[in-house]
């Protein structure tokens, strides 16, 4: 079942898009800006706030756009590193948005990120075999509103953790489109949303902080590397064969490894920016080393960085994290090749930040309730 909000999120519009719904309702198109600086730069929480505009103006504004698509459930902290915010949507859908302020640990060296990871969809059609967000299907995608407001409610939560200094999205290092649902499967949206998230009149978040995260859908890849955006590209390789990709990424049938990979070469040639692979290392099933050794040859084919991920447990779901000698000496291997390679050090764990996990519990302790 398909359902849409009832009115639009005023997050979604863009500069020329709200110029043009205001001058074809007779209002003047210049309000746009100002309208704008009301939701980026203000983080107003009523139209009441917004009180340069004219009273029928916000009025208009009231009845024909949702000012808030999403509603602030809780949040869950982790050891202060990851913070997990799970919202709900107008037709009662939850969705993820995390907040990552923890150190990544290289091999050889260590940084420290604050990211935020967002969503894309309410679950996800690609069935991929450990994922949380898989495991129930696609509900619905998001709208583009839906996708910013995420970070409107990231900013709200920093605000309120901090009182006095006002949290900017600048504050953060990256915003990584790695949440529930496959961002490419909901392309014309989450391009949208990526632009208001960009440009000067929306959040002025720049494209290079951005990290959009795919499963590999081929011809959508292709469509990224022309759009005018220059946001960075991460795929999900989780295999560095066809015979283990496809085992447990369904995807891969219908984009094998020989169509995947060129498409990643041609983007990160326009793009003049280094890829990076994804590879969740999931015990007895692709941490191997002869995987390690084909995972670093495709990594150098490609110039791209690799980023291991130990994976998650989910419940109700059979597969493990290999040990850390294990996750360790697959890191090597591509060290050893000249790879450049993290290793994520796994947070989070304990508040269900594999994607979707929380909103999986939500669903399920709901369901509970309602019997
Ligand atoms: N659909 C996109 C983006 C969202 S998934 C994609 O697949 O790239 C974001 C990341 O979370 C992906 O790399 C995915 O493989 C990872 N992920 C999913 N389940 C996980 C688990 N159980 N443990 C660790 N990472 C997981
Ligand atoms: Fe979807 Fe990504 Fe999860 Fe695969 S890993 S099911 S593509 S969200």
């Amino acid at each position: 079942m398909k359902l849409t909000p009832a009115r639009p999120s005023i997050h979604g519009e863009t500069l020329d898009s709200l110029t043009a719904l205001l001058t074809a309702h007779g209002h003047p198109g210049f309000r746009a800006r100002q309208i704008l600086a009301w939701l980026y730069k203000k983080r107003v929480r009523s139209w009441d706030e917004m009180t340069n505009l004219s009273r029928p103006l916000r009025t208009w504004l009231a009845a024909t756009f949702a000012l808030d698509p999403t509603i602030f459930v809780l949040t869950k902290q982790s050891e202060d590193v990851t913070a997990k915010l799970l919202l709900e949507l107008e037709d009662k859908a939850l969705i993820e948005t995390v907040i990552i302020r923890a150190p990544q640990l290289g091999v050889g060296r260590e940084n420290s990120r604050k990211t935020i990871c967002i969503s894309t969809q309410v679950g996800c059609a690609m069935g991929c075999k450990f994922c949380a967000s898989g495991l129930e299907g696609l509900k619905r995608n998001l709208t583009a509103g839906e996708i910013v407001h995420q970070l409107i409610q990231v900013c709200r939560l920093e605000d309120a953790r901090t009182p006095r200094a006002r949290a900017e999205l600048a504050s953060f290092d990256n915003i990584v489109v790695m949440g529930m649902g496959e961002p490419l499967h909901n392309y014309d949206a989450v391009i949208r949303a990526l632009t208001i998230v960009n440009a000067g009149w929306g959040l002025g978040f720049g494209a290079r902080r951005i990290t959009l995260s795919t499963s590999g859908l081929v011809p959508r890849i292709r469509q990224l590397a022309e759009e005018k955006l220059g946001i960075r590209l991460a795929i999900s390789l989780h295999g560095a064969t066809d015979e283990i990709r496809e085992q447990i990424m369904p995807v891969n049938r219908k984009y094998p490894l020989k169509e995947l990979l060129p498409a990643v070469r041609e983007f990160s040639l326009k793009h003049g920016r280094m890829v990076t692979l994804e590879f969740i290392l999931i015990e007895e099933v692709n941490d191997s080393l002869d995987q390690a050794r084909k995972l670093r040859d495709i990594a150098r084919d490609l110039h791209a960085h690799v980023n291991l991920i130990p994976c998650n447990t989910v419940e109700g779901l059979p597969w493990k994290r290999p040990s850390l000698t294990r996750q360790e000496k697959f890191a090597r291997v591509l060290d050893d090749g000249g790879v450049s390679v993290t290793l994520r050090r796994e947070k989070g764990h304990a508040i269900d930040a594999a994607c979707g996990q929380l909103r999986l519990k939500t669903e399920k302790a709901r369901e509970a309730a309602a019997l």
